[in-house]
This record gives C-alpha cells, structure tokens and sequence, in this order.
C-alpha cells in the first residue's frame, strides 16, 4: 500500500504513549502518509488513547470533534490502551471509523483501504493477555529528548490499576535491538534517551537478560550525551542500579519512584510490593551516593479507605523525605479493578482537597531543591523551543533552567551557574563556558 496523503496525530497518557505513536508515524510516513500537524486539515486522524485519564470517553469524544473540524471527511483511527478496554464505547462516538487494540495498532495500514468514512466504526481488537509480541519504538518529536521503549505490560495487578488488561503481561525487548535503537536515536542527532516501558524494573527477556544488563550496554552507546531512567518501581530499583548511575557519565541523578501511599496498609491494599520501610531506604541510599539528584515520587490520594489518619501518613511520610517533586494522581474508580470494589470510598470533594495539598506540598519541596542549588555549577542540555526570547533546559538533576536565546545553544549540552529562582518557578542561569556538545 502506497499513498500521496496526510496523517495527523493526538497521543494522550505516558511517555510509552508517544513513543508508540511515533513509530506508528514513521511507518505510516514509509507508506507514503506525510505527516502534518492535528490542528490541519488530515486525510487520516490517529488519535492514542490512554486509560488512567480521567473521562477517558469525554476527551476521546472532544480530540475526534476537533479533527473533524479541521477535515469533516478525515478518517479517524482509535487506538491505544482506551481502545483495548472499551472498544465499543469508543466505536460508539460519532465520526470515529476504526478502532484497534493494543496489537492490531501497529498495523493500522492492513485496516485501512480506501479512507472512505464508516456509518459504524469497525473494531478490531485481539486479547492481549497472553502475547509475548513485543513492539519496538521511540519517539523523536524534536531534536533534544527522545522516548526509547524497552519493555511492555505488567505482572503485577495493583489493585487500582488496568495497565495490565488493556497491554497485556511483562515483556522486554533483546538487548541488541535496543541498543540498535539507540544508535538510530544517536544518528538522528537526539543528545537524551529516556528509557520508558510500563515496569522497566521488572526488565526481562527470552535470554534472560535483566534491566541491570541493559543499562550496562547502553552505557556503551556512543554520541549519547544523556539516559534518563523513567520511572522504576522502589523495590526493582536495587543498590546494584544506583551504584552503577551514581558512576556513569551517561545515567541521569534523577529518578522517579512511585510511592502511591505512605501508609503501609493502604500500600498492602494497594498490593504493592514494597512498604514505607523499603521506600526510605531506597531514596536514602541515592542520596548517599548521589547527594545532588533529583527524585520525583507517584503519590494517589483519595484511594479507598484512605482516612483523615492515613493521608496524614503519607502527607507527613512526604514532608521528611529528602525528594523533590511529587506527581500527584486523584484516585478515581476504573472498571474490572479490585479497588472499585473495595469499601471506604473517599467523597470526591476531599480526593481534591487532599491533591491540592500534596500538590502545594510538592511546589515547596521543588522550591527547596531548586533553591539548594544556587550558586552551583551545572551542565545544561537547552532544547530548541524559543519563547520570548528565551531558550529553556534542564540540568542533570532535572532542574528547569531558562536563559536569553541563541541559536548556538539549541540543543548543546552547555556548563551555566544557577542564579536565581524566577517568578514563573524556573531557574536563572548564565552561561560559564562554551558548548560540550554538537
Ligand atoms: S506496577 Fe502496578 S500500577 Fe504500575 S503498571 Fe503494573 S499494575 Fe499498574
């Protein structure tokens, strides 16, 4: 199948996301479909689903309508984790044609014929819970960062979660196509790779390689300036690991590590495989041996049974830790979850009054690192994104930095001092030296 048309993307959700829509990008593109922005007028809208959003169906229904108003006769494709748990709901939204499941998105071309517009969307979605097929992609949505999936689905059934039934069981790629990757993310001119998957901790494939192994390899990769860890479950993220980041030029002193309660209860209803105990000793020993680096912690409040006493034990739990962002999630009931059975339901009203806390309690903690770091030296990778004049990055440790735009900058890996913390929250810096990197 060849064509002359055009293709415009929606991706909404994870880091996962976005590396799956780009490579459904990339292989659309070889079959001829150029891509153009969502807000064009498309021959064909693909829209990425997730599930963990909220009104998952409101915003699928709002991203179709405005696709249509940019093309009433554009061909719309949903896919993503959304479509792989409700397909019909999905099917259902008026100007949507096709839906396809977690396996069949990656062959949307094989769906596909003429782009004439459906009375009734077609669904075609496999069960994914028993595949061992694993889909290799990364992003490469401007110049500076990409997205490098290196695992898929997940084994451990949190109780609130339905990653699980809509991407199927834990699968890992082989370390050589990885690797293989990253030299393709290298020679695209890309100077960060995030490693991203659904449990990367838990890293394993056919040969029995482990996660360990993996970064020890791309470590090896040349021309990559940066690898940032995405997201790894505390108790997958073993001394072994930290060592090894803590001694690498490459490895990023930042990681995010999701703690989703400070009450070893909840945690225990949560099914989560690690207590608070656990939890501290893991951020303690990356602080020893990395005392700079930044952590980023999940956090879901308003789960059931979370009384008054127990958020006040994640809150205070949150307050002594030496971490420097929290990612706050409010709990809200997903279908075929244990937890949307379970009693103590928290009123809505106080699900929001406990996130504004946890997130006023997050700016404090961002404050408190970004402000332990004036006056300090810093390697900055700048993006290419111009704003009034300025250019922004970040700094190893995940510090957002901003300075007045020039070109020589866009994406350089450049040493600055820390000023000052501005009045939109990022950092001031000037510049100390000239560029590491092209
Ligand atoms: S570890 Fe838990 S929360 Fe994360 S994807 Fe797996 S089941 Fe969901």
């Amino acid at each position: 199948m060849r064509s002359n048309k055009t293709a415009a993307y929606y991706t909404l959700g994870c880091k996962l996301n976005f590396a799956e829509s780009s490579t459904i990008a990339r292989d659309l593109e070889s079959l001829g479909f150029g891509k153009v922005g969502f807000d064009q007028p498309a021959d064909l809208y693909v829209i990425n689903t997730c599930s963990v959003t909220d009104n998952a169906d409101k915003k699928c229904r709002n991203i179709v309508r405005k696709a249509l108003n940019n093309n009433p006769d554009g061909y719309v494709v949903v896919v993503g984790c959304y479509a792989q748990l409700k397909p019909e709901e999905i099917a259902n939204i008026q100007g949507v044609d096709l839906v396809l499941g977690a396996k069949e998105k990656f062959n949307i071309s094989n769906f596909i014929e003429e782009l004439d517009k459906k009375e009734q969307a077609e669904i075609h979605r496999d069960k994914i819970r028993n595949t061992n097929e694993f889909v290799a992609s990364w992003s490469a949505g401007g110049r500076t960062r990409s997205f490098l999936k290196v695992q898929d689905g997940c084994d451990y059934f949190c109780s609130f979660c339905t990653i699980p039934i809509a991407r199927g069981k834990s699968r890992s790629a082989e370390i050589s196509d990885i690797v293989k990757n990253a030299k393709t993310i290298v020679e695209e001119g890309i100077h960060e790779i995030v490693i991203t998957g659904v449990n990367i901790g838990d890293f394993k494939n056919k040969k029995g390689e482990d996660f360990f192994q993996l970064i020890q390899q791309l470590e090896k990769v040349e021309g990559i300036a940066r690898y940032r860890i995405s997201s790894i479950e505390p108790n997958l993220l073993s001394e072994e690991i930290i060592d090894f980041v803590a001694g690498s030029e490459k490895f990023m002193p930042h990681f995010h590590i999701p703690l989703q309660s400070g009450s070893d209860e909840l945690l225990k209803s949560m099914r989560r495989k690690y207590d608070t105990t656990l939890y501290e000793s893991r951020v303690a020993y990356i602080k020893k041996a990395m005392p700079h680096s930044c952590i980023g912690v999940d956090v879901i409040v308003g789960y059931p049974g979370e009384t008054e006493e127990e958020f006040q034990k994640t809150y205070d739990f949150l307050l002594g830790m030496d971490v420097s962002y929290l990612h706050v999630f409010t709990y809200s009931e997903r279908n075929n979850t244990l937890a949307k059975r379970m009693d103590g339901i928290v009123p809505i009203a106080e699900r929001k009054l406990r996130s504004k806390k946890l997130r006023i309690l997050s700016l404090k903690k961002q404050r408190q690192f970004y402000q332990s770091h004036i006056d300090t030296d810093q390697v900055v990778l700048f993006e290419e994104k111009q704003d009034e004049g300025m250019i922004e990055g970040y700094t190893e440790n995940y510090i957002r930095v901003v300075c007045q735009y020039d070109e020589a900058l866009v994406n350089k890996v450049v040493p600055v001092e820390l000023k000052k913390i501005n009045g939109d929250g990022l950092m001031d810096v000037v510049i100390t030296s000239k560029c590491l990197s092209d």
